[in-house]
């Protein structure tokens, strides 16, 4: 049972780190977009009133954000194994939110991951993807790292490669700026509890894997 938050920069390999902690300590792994999809697929009353907003173009407001998780954390199965937040918090406002629902019923975070890698590392990764243009396939490639045998071509399936439309300098930039003016005051606030682990992100998925590994077991 490991109650976990995990902040990283897009690009910076989360998502990876996710998957196998979600597997290895069988914790639900619990994204704000993955709610906001499912409570809007199901029609329920949080999803339609999120939905009005973003029919209109809207950010869907935090407390609308903050209820739809409190309510996916009253479930089962969070109740019973922990969770794993990504996504969620994005500000100090819904960090105090959250932990005034934790301290309601009686628990606390174990610890917050904080994956760090360089934005210039971030940046080359992004320029450096090639991703296959066969919708069956979309294998992901880094001329740097893990280049294709043929240029341009898809080792799995023959088909062309291409640069996604957001893996350019200037989208890569704003999302990064946006992402450090947001999570920098999370990064204090969770410091100062004292529930911060910030591991760097290494080249080898294996070796970030590790380091975060031994993090969740201090
Ligand atoms: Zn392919």
């Amino acid at each position: 049972m490991k109650r976990l938050v995990i902040l990283g920069a897009p690009g910076s390999g989360k998502g990876s780190q996710c998957k196998w902690i979600t597997k290895d300590y069988d914790v639900p792994h619990i994204s704000t977009g993955d709610i906001l999809r499912k409570n809007i697929a199901d029609g329920t009353a949080l999803g339609v009133e999120a939905k009005s907003y973003m029919d209109k173009g809207e950010l869907v407001p935090s407390e609308l954000v903050i209820a739809l998780l409190k309510a996916r954390l009253d479930e089962e199965d969070c109740k019973a194994k922990g969770f794993l937040l990504d996504g969620f918090p994005r500000t100090v406002e819904q960090a105090e939110s959250l932990d005034e629902y934790l301290k309601e019923n009686g628990i606390s975070l174990d610890r917050v991951v904080n994956i760090e890698v360089p934005d210039e590392e971030i940046m080359a990764r992004a320029l450096n993807r090639r991703t296959c243009s066969n919708p069956a396939c979309k294998e992901i490639y880094n001329l740097r790292d893990n280049a294709p045998q043929v240029e341009n071509v898809c080792d799995k399936c023959g088909s062309a490669l291409f640069v996604r439309d957001d893996d350019n300098e200037a989208t890569v930039s704003k999302r990064l700026e946006v992402y450090h003016t947001q999570t920098e005051p999370l990064i204090k606030y969770y410091s100062e509890q004292g529930k911060l682990s910030t591991v760097v992100g290494q080249v080898l998925l294996e070796d970030t894997i590790k380091l975060v590994k031994a993090e969740l077991e201090k």
